[in-house]
């Protein structure tokens, strides 16, 4: 025996509408193409720091920290002095600094703040010019005002010379970096708002409306409207989703609505105001109670 077409028949097509019955068995069959979504974007790398070793600075350009450390342009920064020269055959080799210290609170009251350079080296070497000649990469060790002003590992000034020499050949920019980041941002999240899953469309949306119409012949789902739009007439036809997630196109979240019980959905009301809306309503009025 041969099943009748439940769709086109005619006699059981009248009953469903007289017992206002929606056509929601048609769904058991739908099978639609699988939504693509637009390939979310990778998380942005941290933000980049551009290297700073051996920029000359301001003094007003350079700030301390609540926590003592140096700032630069947003960023902690080792401070040290360049340019070296020789006084009566003995060069004096700076220190680099870490901290707001004692030493740089009195180099910037007496002005002469403006001869250091920020950098950033993780390795202990550092850009020193001599009496004028070619940057040569020098080993500085760290100011130990500095190190008594954070009270790295302890230090002090008070300390055995001993202990102090053990802390300030035990000090490392890289350690530093890691106890006091570079960047003062915070850890970027995995996602931003411009790269989260967002309810939208799936970029084949069109494909997947167009097919459920055809699949269901262009008949609007509604209980008590069951109105046939043609081919033609099919963008009188909407596919709504019934839990407003645009994103979520599983058959059993959406209904194909014609446009007047489209409008008539929750929060739908501006659909009223399109000029096809009221196209449709005079067109179709005495078929539809909208
Ligand atoms: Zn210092
Ligand atoms: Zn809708
Ligand atoms: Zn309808």
């Amino acid at each position: 025996m041969k099943l009748p077409d439940f769709i086109e028949s005619a006699s059981l097509n009248s009953l469903r509408s007289r017992i206002k019955a929606p056509l929601s068995f048609y769904k058991l069959s739908i099978v639609l193409p699988a939504p693509q979504f637009k390939r979310r974007d990778p998380p942005p790398p941290p933000p980049v720091l551009i290297p700073v070793q051996g920029l000359d600075v301001d003094f007003g350009s350079i700030s301390a920290y609540p926590d003592g450390t140096l700032i630069f342009d947003g960023r902690r920064v080792l401070i040290h002095i360049r340019d070296v020269a020789d006084h009566g055959g003995r060069t004096h080799i700076p220190r680099f600094h870490i901290s707001n210290c004692r030493t740089l609170i009195e180099m910037k009251s007496s002005g002469r703040f403006e001869k250091y350079v920020v950098a950033e080296a993780e390795d202990g070497n550092f850009y020193i010019r001599y009496n004028t000649g070619p940057l040569k990469i020098t080993k500085l060790d760290v100011c130990q005002n500095c190190l008594e002003n954070l009270a790295w590992d302890g230090f002090f000034n008070q300390m055995s010379k001993n202990s102090r020499s053990a802390i300030v050949s035990k000090f490392s920019p890289k350690r530093f970096f890691e106890k006091y980041p570079k960047s003062l941002h915070p850890v970027v999240p995995v996602y931003t708002s411009a790269t989260a899953p967002i309810n939208d469309y799936p970029e084949n949306w069109d494909q997947i409306s167009r097919e459920l119409k055809r699949q269901l012949r262009y008949r609007c789902q509604q209980p008590g409207c069951g109105i046939e739009l043609s081919e033609e007439l099919k963008n009188f036809l909407h596919v709504h989703h019934k839990n407003a997630l645009k994103n979520d196109c599983r058959p059993e979240n959406l209904v194909c609505l014609c446009i007047g019980c489209h409008a008539n959905q929750p929060n739908h009301s501006h659909i009223k105001s399109l000029p096809e809306y009221k196209t449709f309503v005079s067109k179709f009025q005495s078929s539809a109670n909208f």
